[in-house]
């Protein structure tokens, strides 16, 4: 049980033990601080990995969660939620999209695309294309078929049989993305910039080049917007950046500030399978969800807000680089759009965060020896500056450490 070497140290606790969690617990937060049961208090770039996108406590949300709580919670989806409606039309008048269906979390989201692409094939009289191309290093969700599609052999195994219809191609591979395009292919699902996967950014005409090849060959664009979307990297969705419209995207994280909230979008016609009966959810969309989604929006979608993001983006990745130069042995590269942003190791992640979280801050470890910093969109320069000055402070700790077992003379 090396994973969870944590917890020998820990007091027991009931909850199934599927997380390695860090010995630390927060008791309330304000803005991009959060405040632990000790009274300590942290920096929180991690952002409760990209949800809390306007941080904690903000005054709008808040109030717009005890407003509607006074209210009214939820009714089911078997009748008409003017919150819900007000909200997928103002997503539908932001982004590419026709119509939006509200989820619970990105899994849900990405299990509800994949549904969306394949009922549009089965509809169009092709039940056989039902399979899509996904990526090495994606990140999809838990579920039986998102861990199928993320295609992660440590999610998978021991699950029974993995769910079928996905074919996986290196990342940014747009040649083996044509060799695996056959008569069953229903779409490709890509996420636009990876998150879990390592912040990892594809070349810049790779969505470009999906896209072609989807329209040459009548397959759908199915995007995994669920960390890159509602503003994180500047604009409200990543593919924006790209220059490239898809047919059906799954997001989530964000969307809620924190509320547990999802959506999957598509355009009419890639929808066009999706008609009564086809689709539910008890939860999803209900009016305290609602409340907060659209509260989120008010602040996101204000004149100025998403510039501001990718302005500030900007400003934090260049004083990123400079960390980097000054400490060369530990920081190997700095990546990512906006505020998303991914500084790869040379060490170890894992140790990094734990150095960043002994100077009270907090980034997220993700693949290849990244990792994220992904603050409240509302972090400005007060924060960065506090910022590079704990992982400054963190990567000097890593180059004692370095020193003291002697590999700190190798270059
Ligand atoms: C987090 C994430 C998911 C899964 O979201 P859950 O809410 O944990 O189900 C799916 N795709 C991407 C890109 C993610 O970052």
């Amino acid at each position: 049980m090396a994973d969870h070497m944590s917890s020998a140290t820990q007091p027991p606790s009931a909850i199934l033990p599927t997380y390695a969690r860090a010995d630390v617990s927060f008791a309330r937060g304000e803005g991009c601080w959060l405040e632990a049961t000790d009274g300590s208090r942290y920096l929180d770039f991690g952002a409760g990995i990209a949800v809390c996108c306007l941080g904690h406590g903000h005054p709008h949300l808040v109030n717009a969660l005890i407003d509607q709580g006074r209210k009214l919670w939820h009714v089911s989806n078997l009748f008409r939620i003017p919150e819900a409606e007000r909200l997928a039309q103002r997503i539908v008048d932001a982004s590419f999209a026709d119509y939006v269906f509200f989820t619970n979390s990105g899994a849900e989201s990405l299990e509800g695309a994949i549904k969306t692409a394949r009922k549009y094939h089965a509809a169009k009289g092709h039940p056989e294309r039902f399979r899509l191309i996904t990526f090495e290093g994606a990140f999809h969700g838990r579920t039986l078929a998102t861990i199928a599609a993320g295609g992660n052999p440590k999610y998978i195994e021991g699950f029974g049989p993995k769910a079928d219809g996905f074919d996986q191609a290196p990342f940014g591979d747009i040649e083996a993305v044509k060799a695996l395009i056959g008569p069953q292919t229903a779409g490709v699902l890509v996420e636009p910039i990876q998150g879990e996967g390592g912040i990892r950014v594809p070349p810049a005409s790779f969505l470009k080049a999906l896209r072609a090849l989807c329209d040459e060959h009548g397959l759908l664009l199915v995007l995994d917007e669920v960390q890159s979307g509602m503003g994180r990297t500047g604009k409200l969705f990543a593919h924006e950046l790209m220059g490239v419209m898809p047919d059906i995207l799954a997001t989530a994280k964000g969307i809620g500030g924190g509320f547990p909230l999802g959506a999957f979008m598509t355009t009419r016609e890639a929808g066009s399978g999706m008609v009564t009966g086809t689709h539910g959810t008890t939860y999803g969309g209900n009016p305290l969800a609602m409340a907060c989604g659209n509260a989120v929006l008010d602040v996101v979608l204000a004149p100025g807000f998403l510039e501001e993001v990718a302005h500030k983006g900007t400003l934090l990745k260049q004083r990123l680089a400079a960390l980097q130069d000054a400490h060369p042995k530990v920081i190997a590269e700095i990546r990512g759009e906006g505020m998303m942003l991914g500084l790869r190791t040379h060490t170890s992640n894992a140790e990094f965060a734990v150095a960043a979280r002994a100077q009270r801050m907090l980034v997220i470890p993700a693949g290849d020896n990244v990792v994220r910093l992904l603050p409240p969109l509302i972090a400005g320069d007060e924060e960065f500056a506090e910022a590079i000055d704990r992982l400054g402070r963190a990567c000097q700790q890593i180059e004692a450490d370095l020193a003291a077992k002697g590999n700190g003379s190798a270059s």
